[in-house]
This record gives structure tokens, C-alpha cells and sequence, in this order.
């Protein structure tokens, strides 16, 4: 790795200070995406800004409908929170599906989320849950935060302290993961709100999270796996890797949403 200076704030203040202060500086979460970067020297920041000590980052709060996760969250806490799981049992779920344990306890869903990887499975769970990306300067709604692969809307220097997600009435993630990294090839997010149906896909947009609107709107006339019947997303808009070409990528899209659709219609 190149030299860089390492800084350790206590508050989201300080945090933002020294980033407007120094010269090239990045923000340190868990560093499962940060550190290796560095390592093959993708990135080489002369400031790295710790925001592990900050205590105003780490937890879940719970109000009458929404759920609440500080940015510096890791995975497994949220897989585990008690709170998460009565609030959004898919979210939890979703957690556990990351990675392995030693991911699960670093990663963080700041980072993942800041991050945008085209892969991650947050973004889908923000984007379907309607949240809202919550910064030390201003409020994103999950719509205009993810913005194409590894794309968001936060300027440089800017910090997300949490994310807020509305309680759904019904909601599930369907996964199917990469069997080496444990990624998902292709992961479909559903939930069921007051006035909407919101179906994600992450995985395998070749432009990342995206939203499905002809099988929200069929979801809101029946919430069930039928009413996707003949619904399809187009296999020129999936990515084609060694992994999985765009045909197959568009069909898991519709299989996946399927089984999301059954296992949140059979939550009340
Ligand atoms: C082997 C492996 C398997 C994985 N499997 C999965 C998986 O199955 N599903 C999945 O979704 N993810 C997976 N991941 C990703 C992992 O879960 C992390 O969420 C991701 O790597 C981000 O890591 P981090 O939270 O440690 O953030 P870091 O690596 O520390 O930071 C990532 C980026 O976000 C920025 N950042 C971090 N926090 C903030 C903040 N609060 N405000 C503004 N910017 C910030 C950093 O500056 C950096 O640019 C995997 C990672 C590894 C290494």
C-alpha cells in the first residue's frame, strides 16, 4: 500500500471537518471494499478517515413506522437485531444471506450502500422499501440515491448516518447467490405498502438496482406470484458475465421475484 495518514474522529462533525480540511481523503468503514481497493492500488488515499469510533453511527432505533440503522451497522447486527425482526423480517434476512461470517461482522450498511456495488443487496432493499438515505447534510430518497454501478448521489466529503426504512405491510427478498462469493447473481426485493407494491432488482440491471414497474403494477392489483404471469424484464438492459449471459440473468429476474411475491404474501 502507498503511505496515507489515518485519523480517528469521535463525532460526525469532526468526521465532516476533516474532510473538507485535508487533501484526497476517504472514509473508512469496514474496509471489506476500501482496504482491498487500496491494497491493488485502485485507490490511494492520503487521508483515510476512520468512522469506526463514531458511537452516533452504530445501532437500529425503531419509531411507530420506520426502522432506523446507523451507517457504521454491520451486517450481522442487523441480522440479529430483535427490532429489525419484528419491524422488516426481509431486511434481517436479507443480512444473513451476506457473504460469510467475517464479512457479516465487518462489512457495514453504510459502506455497502455508499458503495453501490451492482452486486450488493442493500441498494435493492432501499429501493423497494421506499428508504431514505439520511446524510450528515441532507436527506436522499432511495430513488435518486442509486445512480448506476458504483454511482450515488452523495458529493464529495459527505457522510451517511443512516438509513431509514417505512415499515411495509408484507416484504421479502429472493436471492440467488453467486456460489463462490456468495454476490447475488441475481437478488429480487418485494414490498408490499399502504398505497404501493415495490419490486428490486440487484444483480443484474447492467446499470445495477432498478426498479420493475409492470410487475409493481400487477402486484397491486393481486399480490400474488400469478399476477407476474407473462411479465418479463428485457435480457438487453441484464449484465453478461462468465457467470451468467443476459437471457438467463432476465429469466432469474422473473423467477425470483416469483418466490419473493410467495414469501411475503404468506407473511400477514
Ligand atoms: C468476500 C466478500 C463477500 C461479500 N459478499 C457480499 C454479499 O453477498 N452481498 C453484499 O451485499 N455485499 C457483499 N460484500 C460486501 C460487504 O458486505 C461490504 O458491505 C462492502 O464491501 C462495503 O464494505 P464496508 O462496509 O466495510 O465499507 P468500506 O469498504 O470501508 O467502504 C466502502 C466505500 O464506502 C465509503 N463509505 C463507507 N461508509 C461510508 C459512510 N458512512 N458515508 C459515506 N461513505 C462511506 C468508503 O469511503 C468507500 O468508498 C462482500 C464483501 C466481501 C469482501
Amino acid at each position: 500500500m502507498y503511505a496515507f495518514e489515518y485519523h480517528r474522529p469521535t463525532s460526525v462533525q469532526q468526521a465532516a471537518d476533516l474532510a473538507t480540511q485535508l487533501e484526497e481523503t476517504k472514509f473508512l468503514a469496514g474496509g471489506h471494499t476500501l482496504l482491498p481497493t487500496m491494497k491493488m492500488r485502485l485507490a490511494a488515499p492520503a487521508n483515510l478517515i476512520d468512522l469506526g469510533p463514531i458511537a452516533e453511527l452504530h445501532g437500529v432505533e425503531r419509531s411507530a413506522d420506520t426502522l432506523s440503522i446507523g451507517a457504521m451497522t454491520p451486517h450481522a447486527e442487523v441480522a440479529n437485531s430483535t427490532e429489525v425482526r419484528a419491524a422488516i423480517p426481509a431486511l434481517a434476512e436479507l443480512a444473513e444471506l451476506i457473504g460469510d461470517p467475517q464479512v457479516r461482522n465487518r462489512g457495514t450498511i453504510g459502506g455497502s450502500v455508499a458503495n453501490n456495488d451492482p452486486s450488493a443487496d442493500y441498494p435493492a432493499a432501499c429501493l423497494a422499501l421506499n428508504a431514505t438515505i439520511v446524510t450528515d447534510k441532507r436527506k436522499i430518497a432511495a430513488d435518486d440515491f442509486f445512480q448506476g454501478i458504483f454511482t450515488t448521489a452523495l458529493d464529495e466529503g459527505e457522510i451517511i448516518t443512516k438509513i431509514s426504512f417505512p415499515v411495509p405491510s408484507q416484504a421479502a427478498y429472493a436471492k440467488f447467490r453467486h456460489p463462490a462469493s456468495r454476490y447475488a447473481l441475481v437478488g429480487v426485493f418485494v414490498a408490499k405498502h399502504r398505497d404501493e407494491v415495490r419490486v428490486a432488482v440487484t444483480g443484474a440491471g447492467s446499470n445495477g438496482v432498478f426498479r420493475v414497474p409492470d410487475m409493481e403494477q400487477a402486484l397491486r392489483q393481486n399480490f400474488a406470484a400469478d399476477a407476474l404471469d407473462g411479465i418479463s424484464v428485457p435480457a438487453d438492459e441484464m449484465n453478461s458475465d462468465i457467470h451468467a449471459d443476459a437471457t438467463y440473468r432476465a429469466h432469474l429476474v422473473g423467477v425470483m421475484a416469483r418466490r419473493a411475491v410467495q414469501m411475503a404474501a404468506s407473511r400477514t
